[in-house]
């Protein structure tokens, strides 16, 4: 099975919120990146992240945090960005800082690539069709 890469959400219950449960990831032979985190003591916590590994060290992980009491969500390009609600006005594409929204030169259709996808935010507040999900909506 080859490397893969995945963006998650996680959700933290306030007595989880100061334990190392994400530093023993590395026992799983993942790398991480923490892209967003809003992390207090004795407060629920989201915290969003990409994670890369093999496939099945990757499930694994996830069942770790969720075994832990953590929510998990993974995010897909369908979680984020609603297809049926989009209007291909091109907003968001004006405001993503790294290229991972992109009109389509031939279809005039909005391309999504979660891979390029920082977790930003910034297209949430600039769609007028509210065609994306905020992502601390979508973690939850
Ligand atoms: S969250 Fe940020 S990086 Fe991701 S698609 Fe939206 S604007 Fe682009
Ligand atoms: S701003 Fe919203 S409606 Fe416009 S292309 Fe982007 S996702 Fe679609």
């Amino acid at each position: 099975m080859g490397e893969k890469k995945i963006k998650v959400g996680l959700l933290f219950p306030p007595e989880k919120a100061d334990k190392p449960v994400v530093t023993n990831l590395v026992k799983y032979n993942l790398s991480f990146n923490i892209l967003k985190a809003y992390i207090s003591p004795g407060k629920t916590g989201t915290m969003m992240m990409e994670l890369k590994g093999q496939g099945e060290d990757l499930d694994r992980s996830l069942a770790y945090l969720e075994k832990e009491g953590i929510q998990v969500k993974v995010y897909t390009d369908s979680v984020i960005h609603d297809e049926e609600k989009c209007i291909n006005c091109g907003a968001c594409t004006a405001v993503c800082p790294s290229g991972a929204l992109v009109m389509n030169k031939e279809t005039w259709e909005l391309e999504f690539d979660m891979d390029a996808c920082l977790l930003c935010g910034h297209c949430v507040r600039a769609c007028p069709a509210r065609a994306i999900k905020s992502f601390d909506d979508a973690v939850l």
